[in-house]
């Protein structure tokens, strides 16, 4: 699959293989565009160039941009940090609970 990703260094439209984040020519972080490439290719010259501008422009490139994918992503991953911590402080608390409690009160 390829996918329309656009660098602000080059500001150059790239057409990459699937999900890259960063560019083949500079080496600076990608913005993944939301963009299909079939919409893209199927522009002439005129509408790319006009497309080319818009992403210069920080707004509309954060309007262009795929930015749901990270955002699903991010969401997965936090979710994973929070039930790792979940988990850490829990062995915490009962940790500390076992120390502060003198030994043998609070067993039923
Ligand atoms: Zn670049």
């Amino acid at each position: 699959m390829m996918y329309v990703h656009y660098c602000k260094r080059c500001s150059r439209i790239h057409m990459l293989n699937g999900h890259k984040m960063y560019c083949p020519k500079c080496e600076q972080p990608l913005t993944e565009l939301r963009i299909p490439y079939m919409e893209y290719v199927s522009m002439d010259r005129e509408e790319r160039e006009l497309f080319r501008r818009d992403c210069q422009n920080e707004t509309v490139l954060e309007q262009l941009s795929a930015h749901y994918r990270m955002y699903k992503y991010s969401k997965w991953y936090k979710k994973l940090q929070e039930a790792n911590r979940t988990a850490q402080s829990d062995a915490v608390t009962f940790c500390m609970a076992e120390a502060s409690a003198p030994h043998g009160a609070s067993t039923p």
